[in-house]
């Protein structure tokens, strides 16, 4: 597989992005702002980084001949999700520089790859067995003994494909509705905090971390981050840790997001991984010295890291499809601006359906504390504004 072994400096580049999504949108604006080219197949989906590329693949991604054209135009290339056919990422990689590999980003993508390989790493990670049938969920249920929580083991997300269980339930039933042909079932793990930490690791194997993020999630999708987390200063250290032997386990380059839960006698869990840029990581956007799509960039081209200093606390708050008063209506967005120290960023997505990712805002502050009350009260203030 090609490698690049020397940096590519700005702006003698494309930089390929596979995806077409929020992610991918911001990453191409930080690539704009450098002078970098991109360009963006979006797999044939709405895609929000349409109107900020430079060039445009409109196309699924098993057309070969959007495969063609996307070899021919990138100088290196990345993905912006995860969730795409590993041929795809094989037949990309065969001819331009992909970061993070297909490798990595197989094992991102498969809960049950993910799991065993945290697992063969000694990473600690919640109670699962992989089930395929009735029978199989059936005994894993009887192991378990308690709640859990049924998983797709292909391209979830967000909840996506997700049954809370309390342990007692038929397993003949489940399954029916279940609709996945492999599943991953986890024992529900009683969390006291979730955290997630961004890490970014360069073309000579050098990690560096973001503070951890604090997540709060509202029906699986996340609702709030908040830097610095809430943690004492050992356990950030030690998630930070964690995030970094991932990232050497899966020889990673680029930047990914490992999810923990953080349970009430210290211990950290993690949940899953990210190969990618992380809505945890969209407070870096306004609250770090560079941003995550930029150390992106910085990682695919082989460049130095840039600085990860938050230099304010920040709380980001998600602008979910929920939050609009009708689906081509976007909140009434002046106490936001009023606020003074909270900045918009908004997808570009037009229409507004049940809870999609529509923006995110950041708002800075003295203290999260601060900053969270005052993300609580706009939030408060649109739902009530929606009639939510
Ligand atoms: P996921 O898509 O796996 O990240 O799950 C989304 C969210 O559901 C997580 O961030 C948690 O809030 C919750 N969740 C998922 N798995 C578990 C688990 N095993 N125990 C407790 N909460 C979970």
């Amino acid at each position: 597989m090609p490698t690049s072994p020397v940096p590519i400096h700005p702006p003698h580049c494309v930089i390929g992005v596979i995806g077409g999504g929020q992610l991918g949108r911001m990453l191409a604006l930080a690539a704009r702002r450098m002078g970098v080219r991109t360009a963006i197949w979006t797999g044939g989906l709405e895609a929000p980084a349409v109107e900020v590329a430079d060039e445009v693949i409109d196309l699924p991604f098993d057309d070969p001949q959007a495969l063609e054209h996307f070899r021919q135009v990138a100088t290196v290339a990345t993905v912006e999700f995860e969730n795409i056919p590993h041929e795809t990422l094989r037949a990309v990689a065969a001819h331009v520089p992909l970061h993070p590999s297909p490798h990595a980003i197989s094992i991102c993508q498969n809960r049950e790859r993910e799991k065993n390989f945290l697992l063969s790493h000694g990473i600690p990670c919640t109670w699962f067995r992989v089930v395929s049938n009735a029978e199989e969920l059936a005994a894993a249920l009887a192991e378990l003994k308690g709640p859990g929580v049924l998983k797709t083991a292909d391209f979830g997300y967000d909840g996506h494909g997700q049954v809370k269980l309390e342990g007692h339930e038929n397993a003949a039933e489940i399954w029916k509705n279940f609709g996945a042909p492999r599943g991953v079932l986890e024992a529900w793990v009683p969390f006291e905090r979730e955290i997630s930490v961004m890490v970014a690791r360069g073309a000579d194997g050098r990690c560096v971390c973001y503070d951890p993020a604090e997540n709060r999630h509202r029906s699986h999708i996340l609702d709030v981050s908040i830097v610095p987390a809430r943690i004492p200063a050992e356990v950030a250290e030690r998630a930070t840790a964690i995030a970094t032997r991932v990232a050497e386990a899966l020889d990673y380059r680029g930047i990914m997001g490992v999810e923990f839960f953080l349970k009430a006698d210290g211990s950290l869990i993690v949940n899953e991984m990210a190969p990618r840029p992380h809505n945890s990581g969209h407070h870096t956007l306004d609250a770090c010295e560079t941003s995550q799509f930029e150390q992106q960039l910085r990682m695919v081209l082989g460049l130095p890291a840039g600085s990860t200093r938050l230099h304010t606390p920040v709380a980001m708050l998600n602008l979910l499809g929920d939050l609009w008063p009708e689906e081509t209506t976007p909140p009434d967005w002046t106490p936001l601006f009023e606020d003074g120290r909270a900045f918009l960023h908004l997808y570009g997505k037009r229409h507004a359906r049940g809870r999609r990712k529509m923006g995110h805002a950041n708002l800075l502050g003295p203290d999260v504390e601060d900053a969270l009350a005052r993300a609580e009260t706009l939030k408060a203030r649109w739902l009530k504004d929606a009639g939510r």
